[in-house]
Parts: C-alpha cells; structure tokens; sequence
C-alpha cells in the first residue's frame, strides 16, 4: 500500500472516530467479507471501532504468507531483523499518546496504565532487539576421534501468536519480537474484545519497510479464526495468553499436528503477610495490585494469608484503601484507580464469586455489589474476611476488584495454603526477615515470588506458570530461547 495512503488510514485510526479496520496479511490491508464484529467501550457500551470475522481461508492466507516470507527473514542477519524492531518501536513512541486512547476506550483502563503499557511495549521490543548480537549456540567435544558437535539455535519458522484482552497491547510485543528477532515469522490473532490496538499497531508497521508476510494480523473471535489458527498445519509455535480452559483446548488440538504450545494461562496469586511485616507497605502493595487494571491481572494478588497477630491491624489499612478507590470511566475522567470490567460476562463472574463466598460463610466487610452508575461493567471494590481454604474464591480465579482474606498461624500453614492450588503463576510475602523469606522463596511452588511488593514482573526476567497456569514461559534469555529449536551439527575430518 502506498505510504500516503497508509498516513491517512493511521490519521482515521487516531481521530477516535469508529470505523472499519482490516486484517494485515503478506504487506496489505485486506478487503473485509460481510461479518464484521462491533468493539465496544466498556465504560459507555459506544461503538469504538469494527474488525472482520475473518474466515479459515482468511487465517490460511496469513499462514501461507508468513511461510512464505520466513525462508528469507531467517537467512538476514539477526541485527538486520534487529533494526526492524526498532523502527517499529520507533513508530510507537511517535504515536504512544494515540496509542493509549485506543486502549483506554476499548478496554477500559485508566490512561496512566494504558500510556505504561504502551511505553513498557516499546521498550520491551528494543530489550528484544539488543539480543541479536547474544543469540548463543554451542560448541561441544565428539566422542569420535576429529569430529566436532555444533549446537546451532534455530527459528522455529511460522509462530501463531494468540492474545487476551487484558494487556492487549503489550502481549503483542511479547509474542513479535521475540519470535521476529530469532528468525521466525509470525500471524498475531488479538482479543476479539480489544483488537483495535492491533490494528493501529499493524497500521504502524506497514509505515516501516519490515518485508511483507513477517508480521500478519487476523481479528475474529476463537471460535472460528481462533480454531483455524491452532488447527493449521503450517504453525510451529503456538503462543497463547488467556485463560486455563482455552489454552487446555489449544494444547488438546495442537496435539492433533503436534504443533509445540507455549501457554500463559491463568493465576490465583497468593499474598502472604508475615506479622514483622510492614503493614503500611503490605496493604498498599496488595490494594495497588488488586485493584490494577479493575482486578483483570494474572500476578495479581487474588488471596491474602495473614498471621493472625497483625489480621485485624491489616484488615483496617486495607479497608481505608479500598474505601478511597476511585473509579468511573477512564474515557472522560482523570485521576482513577479503575476502571470498569471489560464485558458483561467479567461483571457476572466477579459478582457469582462473592455472592457464592457469602454463601460458603464469609464476610464481606466492603462493596460486595455491583456498582451504581449509570453506564458500564462497574463492581465496587470489595474486601472479604473469614476466607478458607475450601471456598471457590481462595481457589478460582476472580479476575476483579475483590480480595479475599484467610487468618493463618505462621508460615508454614500459609506456604502449604498457597502451594495448594491448581494455579501456580506468582505470589507474595511480606516479611522484614531475610530467614523468612528465603523459606519462602525455596518453599513456594510458584514461576515467580515478590518478596515485598506485588507484580509486575521485569522484561528481563522469565514470566512462567507452573500447574494450571501454564506451560513454558515468556521474557528474557530463557523466554526469547522458547522460539527457537537446536540443530546438531557433526563435523568430521
Ligand atoms: P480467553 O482464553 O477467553 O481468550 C484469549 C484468546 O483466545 C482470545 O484471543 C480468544 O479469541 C482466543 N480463543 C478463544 N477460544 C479459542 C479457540 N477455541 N481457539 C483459539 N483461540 C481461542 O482469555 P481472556 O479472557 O482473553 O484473558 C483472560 C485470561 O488470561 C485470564 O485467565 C488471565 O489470568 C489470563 N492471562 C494470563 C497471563 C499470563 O501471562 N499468564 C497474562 C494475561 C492474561
């Protein structure tokens, strides 16, 4: 497409009017079929944008052009594929403003943490870029007289890169330039609640000379691009971000052509308060981390084990917390800690789950309600005590404004608590003992432990669920390595 013509699609895309996107695939902008699906603004229910339900023959088109293109991307050097990455970071610095408002309006997030994803999202692919002069194979002795073993690392060759509506934007990068950067093409399918954010950022790219059918993206919900995706024959690699029972079903059908799945999936984070803790930093960490992005975050913290000598003294900092958070509609107010939930069917989860706590014997000491207002998926911040091991809201996940609190005895009762889960993504402890904590960091069996504060992980670290949430892992050596495969290479003579 001609570059005039893509400047003026990126201009409609940021003029904030609703209109028509179209899927990305081989270089350009696709004609839509007839079905087209309505994105809206959770916070208002007004249309923000449309994106096709694109066709198996769609998601076959994107297949074959990311096939075709890979032959040759693998075979530059990895700085060449290196620079493209940061023109395409480039041009999301340029538009980081537009960006948010996009994410803010169809998902729902305060501006503050949409324009952090965003931000973080291009930092993110530059980190990924810096690995291409670090990507490392091996040389290794032979048991055979004049032979030389190479370990060469390998792109795996066409990566399908599914996404979750909750940080839409980033997770793209999660899955491109780490796939990108080792040689590998890829066909992103973004959330059909929040796609938008793909599209501008596939509008973005086709503005820099990256070769056409590197990056391809496809919209439509699961049940039908979704399903083409992991059914294809042509993928390598599937990456899925999303929720426990997608990615069983994705790694049942990717099963079928033995395609290698790479799931982040669900969590049930536990936060564990110690009674030498600092209950001033504990309870801002844990109100800060609960009510982030409305709740909807997989290493948040979903459930509270605290000694019982500082309980009461925790509860009452919370409750002060919680009571002053602020929430409405990111789309025309300032200065919230939340906004809504992204659809209706979060909004009736989150309230089935403290309804069936209440029921199972629990307090709820705050909200515990659907909120008030006039428009928009809002559920009031909401603390519960009295919380046991048995109740579905210490065991499912909630994926909302509510925090369920459970008194222990000690550590070792709180650590056999949170290890008995069948999610297994991050948790937490908060301790002034160094003893403590490093009990903790061998005892829990967790991806991940923050000693003193609650989520976000670092892009150089290694973001992996064990259990139900997940299988492999994303971010850092280990992370980019997940994209590769090792190819032995004998030398004799
Ligand atoms: P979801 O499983 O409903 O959907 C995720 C994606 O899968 C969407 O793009 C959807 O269209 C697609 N999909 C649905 N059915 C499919 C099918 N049959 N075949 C192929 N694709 C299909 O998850 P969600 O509601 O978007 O995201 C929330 C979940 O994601 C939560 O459970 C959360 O904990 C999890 N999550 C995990 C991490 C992590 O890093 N572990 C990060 C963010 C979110």
């Amino acid at each position: 497409m001609a570059s005039s013509l893509i400047a003026d699609r990126v201009a409609e895309t940021f003029s904030g009017q609703p209109r028509d996107y179209r899927n990305h695939i081989d270089g350009r902008f696709i004609e839509n079929g007839t079905e087209m699906i309505d994105v809206l603004n959770p916070a208002t229910g007004a249309l923000v944008g449309r994106i096709p339900e694109s066709s198996a023959a769609d998601v076959d088109a994107a297949v074959v052009a990311a096939r075709r293109a890979q032959g040759d991307w693998e075979q530059r050097p990895a700085i060449e594929r290196a620079n493209h990455l940061r023109a395409i970071s480039a041009k999301l610095r340029e538009h980081r403003l537009e960006l948010a408002d996009i994410i803010v309006r169809e998902q729902g997030k305060v501006r503050g943490l949409a324009q952090v994803e965003v931000d973080f999202t291009a930092d993110y692919i530059d980190y990924m870029a810096e690995w291409a002069r670090r990507i490392e194979g091996e040389v290794l002795t032979s048991d055979r007289p004049g032979e030389t073993m190479l370990l060469l690392r390998k792109p795996l060759g066409v990566v399908a890169g599914i996404l979750p509506w909750n940080f839409p934007f980033f997770l793209i990068a999660r899955k491109m330039a780490p796939a990108l950067v080792t040689g590998n093409t890829i066909v992103i399918k973004p959330s059909e609640e929040t796609p938008l954010n793909a599209y501008a950022f596939a509008e973005l790219l086709a503005e820099t000379d990256l070769p056409k059918g590197v990056f391809n993206l496809v919209g439509g919900r699961g049940a039908v691009a979704g399903e083409a995706l992991i059914s294809h024959p042509g993928i390598d690699l599937i990456t899925f971000t999303g929720s426990v029972a997608t990615g069983s079903h994705i790694m049942q059908v990717a099963g079928r052509n033995l395609t290698k799945v790479n799931l982040e999936l669900g969590g049930k984070a536990p936060a564990i308060v110690l009674k030498d803790a600092d209950l001033d930093l504990a309870a801002e960490a844990i109100h800060a981390s609960r009510v982030i992005n409305t709740g909807q975050v997989c290493n948040c913290a979903e459930r509270v084990y605290v000694e019982r000598e500082v309980h009461d003294a925790l509860v009452a900092k919370l409750k002060v917390l919680f009571e002053g958070t602020l929430y409405g509609d990111p789309s025309s107010e300032e200065g919230l800690h939340m906004g809504p939930l992204v659809n209706k069917a979060g909004l009736d989860k989150v309230a089935r789950a403290v309804d069936l706590a209440r029921e199972q014997g629990a307090t709820v000491i705050m909200g515990g309600k659907v909120a008030d207002r006039p428009s928009g998926f809002h559920y009031e911040p909401t603390l519960i005590t009295g919380a046991t091991a048995e109740m579905d809201i210490m065991q499912r996940e909630i994926f909302g404004p509510v925090l369920p609190i459970q008194e222990v005895g000690g550590l070792d009762e709180a650590i056999a608590l949170a290890n008995d889960s069948e999610y297994g993504l991050t948790s937490s402890v908060y301790t002034r003992d160094l003893n403590a904590a490093m009990k903790a960091a061998r005892e829990l069996k967790f991806g991940e432990t923050y000693i003193n504060r609650e989520n976000f992980e670092a892009m150089q670290g290694f973001h992996a669920g064990r259990r139900k949430s997940g299988i492999g892992g994303a971010d850092g050596k280990h992370g980019l390595y997940e994209f590769t495969t090792t190819h032995v290479v004998y030398i004799k003579g």
